[in-house]
């Protein structure tokens, strides 16, 4: 081991400490999404500036094999050549019209005919956006006010769901957070992931009242923890005996977990589902959609108000598309490979040190808990190891390695990710397996 990969945060980054340093002046913690700032795990957020396939470089001009793909859109690498092309001549045309395109047509039909319980579809610009609208329109067409969510499920920042969220909340170990009233939380039920008899116990306890159940498809905002077989059935069922709607969200998973989102994987039919990330090729494009019926309630085809000024911008339909239309099942076989490649690797490596770890995965996402134990729910997420993980972290990360900076999050590969890249980390694994060994609290 050198010198320097003694020291906490082994090497330096002055160009993005710089950066950092002027961010902090003029934006609250330096960032502009809380996980970015490396809290969790200290030292400097590398600022990038550029990405090319399965790499990132920094200010300081560091090359890194990046395995956070900006929290999943980017499954054909950074700027890919046909996606770069199809944005470039969108642009040309103009930015913005406030009007309906036909981009926004084909981005929607591309939807519906990828995701059979999609019937209809409505484009807004992030993730929150989408499931804030989906459960208005749930309880708008329920007229029901409570909706369930699982602990360690985040769907965003939307008030009513941030109790018990996963992703930075988790990471930051936020209680509840401030600024979300007892009105807005108090409809919201939270129950353990993977445990249908509290859903059930829920139904009962409150008859008449549950709009929806809204769940992750599979769950990736607590680290990787995969739905129990049975486990997303068995809330359908629930939901049609009780007259709630069944909530699917699709944002992380939708479009890379197979081409047809988590849907493609189980095939338990959804009455409402979410959409974003890959969807929007790189720029802010999400979208819900589902059953007819429901989503005909919506404005202005039904009551329920929903809007958007920039949404179905042509610009980020066209990125969208772009990337959607180069999504063909030789695409998810080639992610599929790479993430079961460093899968084994980490695991491997980690073996070799007598670290104590659990490789879990959902299709090509997946994640490395530190404990000996399978992880079903945020419980079991929260009583890892999360010091071997900033150890870890930092290794990889001083060996060119660009990891999510907490221990509560998916790691994403693309079809960019080629021998080079998956030997670099290969070559990076042992160093930061025995960092974890050495780790203590
Ligand atoms: N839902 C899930 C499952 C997510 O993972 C996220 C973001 O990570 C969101 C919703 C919110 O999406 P956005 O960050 O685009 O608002």
């Amino acid at each position: 081991m050198s010198a320097a990969s003694e020291l906490p945060y082994p090497y330096e980054a002055p160009v993005s400490q710089a950066l950092f340093d002027r961010a902090s002046a003029v934006t609250p913690g330096g960032v502009n999404s809380p996980v970015r700032a490396f809290r969790a795990v200290g030292g400097t957020p590398r600022f990038m500036v550029s990405g090319k396939g399965a790499y990132l470089t920094d200010a300081d001009g560091r090359e890194y094999v990046d395995l956070v793909c900006s929290w999943g859109p980017m499954i054909l690498g950074h700027a890919h050549p046909e996606v770069i092309a199809a944005v470039q001549e969108a642009v040309a045309r103009g930015t913005s019209f406030g009007t309906p395109g036909e981009g926004e047509v084909a981005l929607a039909e591309e939807i519906v005919a990828r995701v059979a319980p999609v019937a209809q579809v409505r484009l807004v610009s992030s993730g929150t956006e989408a499931t804030m609208s989906a459960i208005r329109l749930a309880r708008g067409f329920t007229r029901r006010s409570k909706v369930i969510k699982f602990a360690g499920c985040y769907h965003g920042h939307v008030d009513s769901l941030l109790a018990a969220a996963g992703s930075g909340v988790a990471t930051f170990a936020l209680p509840d957070t401030p600024g979300v009233t007892g009105a807005q939380a108090g409809d919201t039920i939270v129950l353990p992931y993977n445990d249908l008899e509290a859903v059930q116990e829920a139904f009962h306890r409150h008859p008449g009242e549950i709009a929806c159940v809204i769940t992750e498809a599979s769950p990736g905002n607590m680290g990787v923890v995969p739905p129990a077989p049975g486990f997303n059935q068995g809330l359908k069922d629930a939901c049609r005996e009780n007259g709630a709607l069944f909530v699917s969200d699709e944002v992380m998973t939708g479009f890379r977990t197979s081409r047809s989102g988590w849907y493609g994987v189980e095939g338990v039919q959804p009455d409402l589902m979410t959409f974003g990330k890959v969807m929007g090729g790189g720029f802010p494009a999400a979208a819900f959609g589902g059953r007819a019926d429901v989503m005909a309630h919506l404005a202005p085809a039904g009551p329920v108000y929903q809007a958007g000024t920039l949404s179905g911008n042509p610009v980020a339909t066209a990125a969208g598309l772009a990337q959607l239309r180069l999504l063909d099942d030789a695409a998810y076989e080639t992610v599929n490979a790479v993430s079961a490649q460093l899968q084994g690797l980490v695991s491997e490596a980690l073996t070799k040190e007598g670290v104590a770890h659990r490789v879990q995965n959902a299709s090509n996402m997946f994640s490395v808990f530190f404990t000996d134990r399978q992880v079903r729910d945020y419980e079991d997420a929260k009583r890892q190891d999360s010091f071997r993980y900033t150890a870890f972290f930092h290794s990889l990360l001083s060996n060119g390695v660009y990891l999510p900076p907490s221990s509560f999050e998916s790691w994403f590969v693309s079809t960019a990710h080629d021998e080079r890249a998956v030997q670099k980390i290969a070559d990076a694994l042992p160093a930061a397996a025995r960092a974890a060994a050495e780790a203590t609290a």
